[in-house]
Order: C-alpha cells, then sequence, then structure tokens
C-alpha cells in the first residue's frame, strides 16, 4: 500500500469531488485510517465488509491488516475505477457496487465477518438497525457516526442521550466510543464532530420475535418519553406489562435499563 499515491492525488487523477447525496466526508489521512482499522482487530483472517469505501483511505488500512477478505460495498458508482486500483488480483478484495440497505451480507461472505465502516450520515441509524436486527450477525462492528449519534448508541440508562437507540444496540451489543474525531479531520468537513462506536454482539442476543417486540415497546416508551410507561404503553399492555416485568407503571422511560426492556419485551401477558 505505500508505493500507491496519495488519496488526494488518486482523487485528483479521477476528477472526483465529494457528493453531498451520498454523506460523502472523506478521511485522507492514513494514519487515523489506520487507528480505525487498529480498533476494529484484530481480524485474525476473517472476511471484513466495508460499507462505503469511497476513496479509500480505510480500504487500504484494511489490506494491510489481518483480514482474510475485504468485501467492499459502495452505492458511488463514480469510485470503483478508482478502488480497483487497489486489487492486486489476490482475490482478497472483492467491490459491490450496491446500495447497503439493500444488500444480504451473508452471501457476501463465508463465515463470521466483521464490518468497518465510515458511515455515509443519512443512513448510518438505519444501517445500524438493519446489522442489529436483520437475519445476518456480524461478528463485531466499528462504525464512525456522527458524535451525537454514537452517544445515543453507547448511553447508559439516566444519561441525556439515553434512549430506544442505546436499548435496541445494546440489548445485542456490547457498545463503546472508542475515538473521537473533529469535523476537520474530514474532506470536506462536516458541520459536526464524529466519533467510532464498537460493538461486540452478546453471546445470550434476543431471538428475533423478542427484538422485534423491543423495538415496538421502545418505540412506544420513548415515543412519549415524558409519560409514566402505564399510558405510553397503553396499546402494549399499559401497567400488567410493567407489573409482568418487575417495572414500576408510574416510572419513565428513561429511568428502565436495557434488562428491563428486554423483561418487557419477553413478558407474556
Ligand atoms: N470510507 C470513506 C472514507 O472514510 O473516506 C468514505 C466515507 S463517506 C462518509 C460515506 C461513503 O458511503 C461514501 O463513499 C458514499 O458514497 C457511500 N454511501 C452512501 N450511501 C451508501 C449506501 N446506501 N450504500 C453504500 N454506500 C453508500
Amino acid at each position: 500500500m505505500t508505493d500507491l499515491p496519495s488519496l488526494r492525488e488518486t482523487l485528483d487523477a479521477h476528477g472526483l469531488s465529494a457528493k453531498k447525496s451520498f454523506g460523502q466526508h472523506f478521511l485522507l489521512d492514513l494514519n487515523v485510517t489506520r487507528k480505525i482499522v487498529r480498533l476494529a482487530g484484530p481480524f485474525e483472517g476473517r472476511a471484513v465488509i466495508e460499507v462505503g469505501p469511497g476513496p479509500g483511505g480505510l480500504t487500504r488500512a484494511l489490506l494491510e491488516s489481518d483480514a482474510g477478505k475485504v468485501v467492499l460495498v459502495e452505492k458511488d458508482p463514480r469510485f470503483v475505477p478508482l478502488l480497483t486500483e487497489l486489487d492486486d488480483g489476490s482475490g482478497r478484495l472483492e467491490i459491490i457496487q450496491a446500495d447497503a440497505l439493500k444488500v444480504k451480507e451473508a452471501e457476501l461472505v463465508d463465515g463470521p465477518a466483521h464490518l468497518v465502516s465510515n458511515l455515509p450520515y443519512n443512513v448510518g441509524t438505519p444501517l445500524l438497525i438493519k446489522w442489529l436486527t436483520g437475519p445476518w450477525t456480524p461478528h463485531a462492528l466499528t462504525l464512525m457516526f456522527q458524535k451525537e449519534v454514537a452517544q445515543r448508541v453507547a448511553a447508559d440508562v439516566g444519561d441525556d442521550a439515553y434512549g430506544r437507540l442505546a436499548v435496541i444496540s445494546q440489548a445485542v451489543c456490547e457498545a463503546r466510543v472508542v475515538m473521537d474525531l473533529p469535523a476537520r479531520a474530514f474532506t470536506p468537513p462536516p458541520r459536526v464532530d464524529s466519533a467510532v462506536v464498537h460493538l461486540t454482539p452478546r453471546p445470550d442476543r434476543p431471538e428475533p420475535a423478542v427484538l422485534k417486540r423491543l423495538e415496538q415497546v421502545t418505540a412506544a416508551a420513548f415515543g412519549q418519553r415524558r409519560k409514566m410507561l402505564r399510558s405510553s404503553l397503553k396499546t402494549l399492555g399499559g401497567a400488567a406489562l410493567c407489573e409482568a416485568a418487575g417495572i414500576d407503571p408510574d416510572a419513565r422511560a428513561e429511568t428502565v435499563d436495557v434488562a428491563g426492556f428486554l423483561r418487557m419485551a419477553r413478558a407474556e401477558i
């Protein structure tokens, strides 16, 4: 990777600039992308799916790592020729031009795979929900979000950022913010700062029916977060549901921890 032209030179050579509609904010400093890949690994020969490689800064760092295979999913077709230049012909790199919201990850890789992405901000949350609740489970996820979204994923009960995203993320995974990045680290800089979240699926991942119910319960509870649960959860069982889960029906959503929400999602009433 060291004898390649710089990312900026590569973008210029291909006449490429960032498009807002694709949420494009590039990391052109390989020291930064190598650090993200170090935080994501070790991969120990497992495959890595990278969503939204763009000019390939993270891709270059992934190709230097111990990833067995690197599968890129990029929606913007303009980047395919540039990414093809990173292919050494060994079969380790695969480039898929597609919308990551629509791909079936299980068809892209054999066996466990990591997900690594500097996510397009406009679809970051729907992609995370897809990977958390979908039929395919990643080995681990290392994802760059807007800082505010990263905080909402990793928040503890009692934090201002605690809400639906924290409950669903942490019911499935252990989630930690592992790196902060200022807006100026990106080209062009976004309006807000960013942060990297590392998520590791829990061995006791809730079964799909429980996750579906958890999505309903958290949508209702946090949709009216100032109301008591007996009222915000009325259509799902109200006080009876709370009591079946050992939760005070007069409590508000923001005071119930992830385990409490899981008990509500599992409660039979
Ligand atoms: N990984 C690159 C980096 O760090 O410099 C680019 C990150 S940029 C924030 C987001 C990338 O995701 C862009 O390359 C964009 O074209 C791509 N993208 C946007 N929406 C996408 C989607 N639905 N599926 C796949 N890629 C998408």
